[in-house]
């Protein structure tokens, strides 16, 4: 998708702001790393719900043959309404509620990623009450870090998820001497908007040391489950729009020590999504400071919040004009000074009523919007269907 390509014709008819997702960048990714997973048969992936759960944009997953990775019981059902199939919908969370196991048992789902004894101990005791034996991981906090943003690192001891490496092994001959629990494997996730290879060789160190462990211990690994995290170029959307996905398997099959007969699983969210989606807003007025230009657009943190969250950089660019180019701060119209999505940007000369494309938003973005300052939520297009 590059400047110019953009359908603005038909853009003139919608109301702004929306997202588009353009299904040709998001098939050709689905398609390079379905290329991936028929060089390695043991390998399977659960895309993250949370990235994006417009049902439009599911379909397409599901349809390409993944599986889902959930952390919501409402995830759970918009995975199987879009089609996953249950036997390969996985469910992690640290605060899973009773009724939220139960909708996941209701639909014998293939696997709790549990997050600890207090957790396992609960799901055994639903389970029972449906006379069901839930399949269960438990997700092991690796205290492996990942350099990227300290709000999106998640395998630290410090950080609330997984179970630490102390308790590890009680956990497990726990899990396998409950009856109604049946022990699948281990599950790691270690953070997100992961560039550095260097960071998923230390997980596959980790995971190899367990293993060895647990395989003295005689406890039956069969699934390993790395988690997602592969991080996308937002500086390059145009040239760089397909993820690093061939370094990335080549990590985990040059650095994980795989058993016979033992599946790896990852739940890749950001990697599959993100590139395929713009939130394109139309300028609603253009300001001159005393030191700054601003352009005062439509959207708003309440339609994307990356950048008022993680102090994310996304691409911007002014899809109508092709003048010499100015500086602008983007802004939106939220009662909030964090309300920016990019200071000091380069774009063409821009005027009341450009599109303004604000690009890599298709993971964390339509889904992560709310209605602050009644606000009405942004809709999801398919550039098949416009
Ligand atoms: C968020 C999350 C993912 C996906 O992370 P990405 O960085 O989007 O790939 C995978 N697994 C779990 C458990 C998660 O919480």
């Amino acid at each position: 998708m590059i400047k110019g390509t953009f359908p603005i014709e038909r853009f003139k008819d919608i109301d702004t702001p929306f997202y588009y997702y353009d299904t040709k960048v998001l098939r050709e990714t689905l398609d390079t790393i379905r290329e991936e997973l028929r060089r390695n048969p043991e390998y399977e992936v659960h895309y993250a719900i949370k990235a994006n759960a417009n049902p439009k944009v599911l379909r397409i997953i599901s349809a390409a043959g993944f599986g889902a990775d959930c952390v919501s019981g409402g995830e759970v059902r918009a995975a199987i309404e879009a089609g996953f199939p249950a036997h390969k919908v996985v469910y992690a969370g640290v605060g899973k509620s009773d009724r939220e196991i139960n909708l996941a048992l209701d639909y014998n789902i293939h696997c709790f990623n549990v997050e600890s004894e207090a957790e396992l101990l609960i799901i055994n005791e639903l389970a029972e009450k449906k006379d069901k034996v839930a399949r269960i991981a438990l997700r092991i906090n690796p205290n492996v870090g990942a350099h990227t943003h300290s709000n999106i690192t998640t395998g630290l001891a410090e950080n609330k998820f997984g179970i630490n490496l102390e308790q590890i092994e009680e956990v497990i001959e726990q899990a396998i001497a409950l009856p109604h629990i049946e022990f699948v494997g281990i599950h790691f996730h270690i953070g997100s908007q992961i560039l550095d290879m260097i960071d998923f060789v230390a997980l596959c160190n980790r995971v190899n040391e367990l293993t060895e462990l647990f395989e003295r211990r005689k406890y039956p690994i069969l699934s390993i489950n790395v988690g997602g995290g592969l991080g996308v170029d937002y500086g390059h959307p145009n040239h760089k729009y397909i993820p690093a996905f061939h370094e990335y398997f080549e990590v985990f099959r040059k650095h994980l020590n795989l058993r016979p007969g033992q599946t790896l699983h990852f739940e890749l969210g950001r990697s599959i999504v993100a590139q395929c989606g713009s939130l394109i807003t139309r300028v609603l007025y253009i300001k001159e400071g005393t030191c700054k230009r601003f352009a005062i657009v439509d959207a708003g943190m309440t339609d994307l919040i990356r950048p008022a969250l993680y102090q994310a950089y996304h691409r911007i660019e002014n899809i109508s004009s092709y003048e010499p180019e100015l500086t602008y701060d983007v802004v939106g119209p939220v009662c909030e000074s964090s309300d920016v999505f990019g200071k000091s940007v380069d774009l063409n000369t821009t005027h009341r009523g450009d599109f303004i494309a604000i690009r890599s938003a298709g993971a964390y973005g339509e889904i992560m919007a709310s209605q602050y300052n009644c606000r009405e939520l942004p809709k999801g297009y398919l550039s098949e269907e416009l």
